[in-house]
């Protein structure tokens, strides 16, 4: 099945089950000022879940555009180097306002993957995860349903580890929240990988397919779990990770729908594809670019207009280590438009937009890229010890445009880590700097970056410059 073919019949089952089909919300989210971006179906219907809404239904269903590369949620890092991760990917979810339970949600799940007038598939390569403390799922799980206990696994709150499961769901630090089930699937034992629960659930072995929540409570701010009005349900299938499982593929990136962008960049590029993880990260990253600047989002220096450039000079990044000389992003967007624009016809729409977005953003960058990296590679050379430190990162962002995510990325790649904490005193120097040079009459935003210099432009300060310049080189 193609993974349009998917959407629909998902989109169908529900339907068929008395759950309304809704449009996909906009990337950025209506009136949530604690959401940077949509991470997840349920966001739309918020309000729903908390009682201050009431619509014509009490059951739908929809196909989420998702963006996780900040905020609660972030895969960024993720992106290349594990099989299941995208910035940007597609969440097909079905959700209950106070209408059915657990019970119901567990079926439908279970009918859905296994009948063989759905998916189909098998169910021993099927394991289920509950809520530690969840006995009425387990016994579902268990006795209705028959998952036999060995591929069921118990799991708790997650204590901060960054990758290992946590089955108590929340959209934010804030906002609906309740205990969850996820199911996983076992791609076979010649892929490495432990079951969810187990030290290598990390791996790509087992892959976390559907997530159920059962929706009960609403955190406040103040960390106090409120009952919802009613008990909800709201469910997330990742489009990528259930198209991989039926096109009998591993790898989310091997999946149809990335075959022609995967093409259109290293065609772009002028690199083969052969699998490297940069060329993923550029797929990967034209998606939600593209869908991120359809949706409305610019790129610029601060917010959600930064997360996107953030995303667009990694991308450029990657691209230059496979050799790209020149712009190149860009011109992957004909693909996305092509690939995706009958689901999500706003890319079509704003094809020629995007393009011209992302075109000069690129142009900017490459400015500084080059040399920024040049830069790089005669402090690593320099480098004593396995962290970069802190004043270099901050000088690649401050001179060379480099987020602090893009040289965190390269470090990564070299088995090197990045002093933050450096980074970050280094940035509030430099807010102080500004400060008390603007004291002297010094409009600090007209410090302008040159290619490796920092010079002053524009400068009408009263005292002597010599003293500024030393201020600055000295803080
Ligand atoms: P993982 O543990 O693999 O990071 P998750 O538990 O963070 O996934 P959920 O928040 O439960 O994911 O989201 C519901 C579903 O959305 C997941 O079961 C998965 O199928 C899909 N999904 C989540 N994050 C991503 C991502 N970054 N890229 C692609 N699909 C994703
Ligand atoms: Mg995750
Ligand atoms: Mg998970
Ligand atoms: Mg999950």
């Amino acid at each position: 099945m193609k993974s349009a073919e998917i959407r629909e019949a998902f989109l169908r089952f529900f339907e068929e089950k008395g759950h309304t089909r809704v449009a996909s919300s906009s990337l950025v989210p209506a009136n949530d000022p604690t959401l940077l971006f949509t991470n997840a179906g349920m966001n739309q219907f918020k309000d729903c879940f908390l009682g201050l809404e009431k619509r014509a239904y009490t059951r739908a269903t929809s196909s989420q555009k998702c963006v996780r590369a900040g905020g609660k949620h972030n895969d960024l890092e993720n992106v290349g180097y594990t099989a299941r991760h995208h910035t940007f990917f597609e969440m097909l979810g079905n959700f209950s306002f106070g209408d059915y339970f657990k019970r119901d949600a567990i079926l439908y799940a279970w009918e859905f993957l296994t009948s063989d007038k759905w998916l189909n598939l098998p169910a021993e390569k099927l394991w289920v995860t509950v809520y530690a403390s969840d006995d009425e799922a387990y016994d579902i799980w268990t006795q209705e349903v028959g998952v036999p206990a060995e591929r069921m696994v118990r799991i708790g709150d997650n204590k901060g580890a960054p990758y290992a499961s946590d089955n108590f769901w929340a959209m934010g630090d804030t906002g609906p929240c309740g205990p969850c089930s996820e199911i996983f699937f076992d791609h076979g034992d010649h892929i490495w990988g432990g079951p969810p629960g187990s030290p290598e659930e990390d791996g790509d072995r087992y892959i976390e397919i559907w997530n159920n929540v059962f929706m009960q409570f609403n955190r406040t701010a103040d960390g106090v779990m409120h009952p919802l009005p009613a008990p909800s349900v709201d469910t997330g299938m990742g489009l990528e990770r259930i198209s991989a499982v039926l096109q009998h593929v591993n790898s989310n990136y091997e999946i149809d729908l990335f075959q022609n962008l995967l093409n259109a960049a290293a065609k772009a590029i002028g690199c083969a594809n052969e699998g490297q993880a940069s060329l993923k990260v550029v797929a990967d990253h034209i998606r939600s670019c593209g869908f991120l600047i359809a949706d409305g989002v610019l790129p610029s220096n601060e917010g959600r207009g930064y997360v996107l450039r953030r995303i667009i000079r990694r991308a450029c990044r990657h691209g230059n280590k496979l050799g790209a000389t020149g712009t190149f992003f860009h011109r992957i967007v004909a693909a996305l438009a092509a690939e995706m624009g009958d689901a999500f016809p706003e890319l079509k729409a704003q094809q020629a937009h995007i393009e011209r977005v992302l075109q000069t953003e690129e142009e900017q960058f490459a400015k500084t890229l080059e040399q920024g990296l040049r830069i790089l590679e005669q402090d690593l050379a320099e480098l004593k010890g396995s962290e970069i430190p802190g004043d270099v990162v901050f000088k690649l962002y401050d001179t060379y445009g480099f987020p602090m995510d893009l040289t965190g990325d390269i470090a990564r790649e070299r088995d090197l880590t990045i002093d933050e904490a450096g980074f970050e005193s280094a940035m509030a120097a430099q807010r102080e700097r500004a400060r008390s040079a603007s004291q002297f009459g010094l409009d600090y935003n007209q410090l302008v970056q040159v290619d490796s210099e920092t010079r002053f432009d524009g400068y009408t300060a009263t005292v002597g410059s010599a003293q500024i310049i030393a201020l600055y080189r000295d803080g």
